[in-house]
């Protein structure tokens, strides 16, 4: 299904998240996602989607709706629309964007030379599924997941979970082979000084220069409270004991109301 795909939603806008926050990006949303993060800000995408909303001039906020399976001569022709090639970006996010392995392929090979850079964001643990499509993209963006906040849609609720360490070093290995690598990781209130520990020691054993993003929670779902300024503080210097590169970066975007 290379050719088709169950997408969300496509729009313009800037990046507003990690080392490339303000830069305009061409969103391109994937349906479906297997895990279930606390905060997370986009349940709607958890499921495969009937329609997916499309945004018919660039920064116009104007969508239509297409109905799902798109297709890739489709989805280009939307994107030309959006002008694709004034972007320094294309994101390709989900949901989960690597439970469609071919279509990322797809798709990265179809926009590859014609204007932006390709981003892959990704829960970061789809080890398999990422072996396929780095060849294609610039930028892999991957979360580390800390289990105290987030579990496997599959995972009973409620329940302590199997943390997801050891799938995400895996993961890591794999990603170093695209040009330009990201770690960011969602800081609540609930997580754990030892987890964040455990993440920096198997990012150290891979590549101790990687950037490392702590990113704070914006209250979302069954997150009500950002973490203190003493808890993030405490947790860069902390990791910055082993790591050569941890930034704390917000979220931009909800401060403007950007999508
Ligand atoms: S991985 Fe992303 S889409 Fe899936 S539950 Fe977490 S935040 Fe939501």
């Amino acid at each position: 299904m290379a050719e088709r795909m169950n997408l969300v939603e496509v729009f313009s806008s800037v990046q507003g998240e990690g080392i490339h926050v303000g830069e305009s990006t061409l969103f391109v949303r994937f349906a479906g996602c297997d895990l279930r993060c606390r905060w997370c800000d986009s349940p709607g995408t958890w499921q495969p989607s009937a329609h997916c909303e499309i945004e018919t001039a660039r920064g116009s906020g104007v969508r239509r709706r297409q109905p799902n399976p798109v297709s890739l001569a489709a989805l280009l022709e939307a994107l030309e629309l959006l002008e694709l090639a004034a972007h320094r970006w294309i994101a390709l996010t989900g949901g989960e964007p690597l439970l469609q392995p071919e279509a990322v392929r797809a798709l990265s090979l179809a926009v590859r030379g014609r204007g932006p850079r390709i981003h892959l964001e990704t829960h970061g643990l789809a080890v398999d599924a990422l072996e396929q499509v780095v060849a294609g993209v610039d930028l892999v963006s991957m979360d580390w997941k800390l289990a105290s906040d987030v579990r496997r849609a599959r995972d009973p609720s409620p329940g302590p979970v199997e943390d997801f360490h050891e799938a995400h070093t895996a993961f890591l290995k794999i990603a170093r082979a695209a040009p330009e690598v990201q770690i960011k990781v969602v800081v609540t209130p609930a997580s754990q000084a030892a987890e964040l520990d455990t993440m920096a020691a198997c990012i150290a054993a891979v590549d101790a220069s990687l950037p490392v993003i702590l990113q704070p929670v914006t209250p979302f779902g069954a997150v009500r409270e950002r973490p203190r300024a003493e808890q993030l503080l405490a947790l860069e210097a902390a990791l910055s004991c082993v790591l050569e590169d941890v930034r704390v970066i917000p979220q931009t975007h909800p401060l403007y109301g950007a999508p």
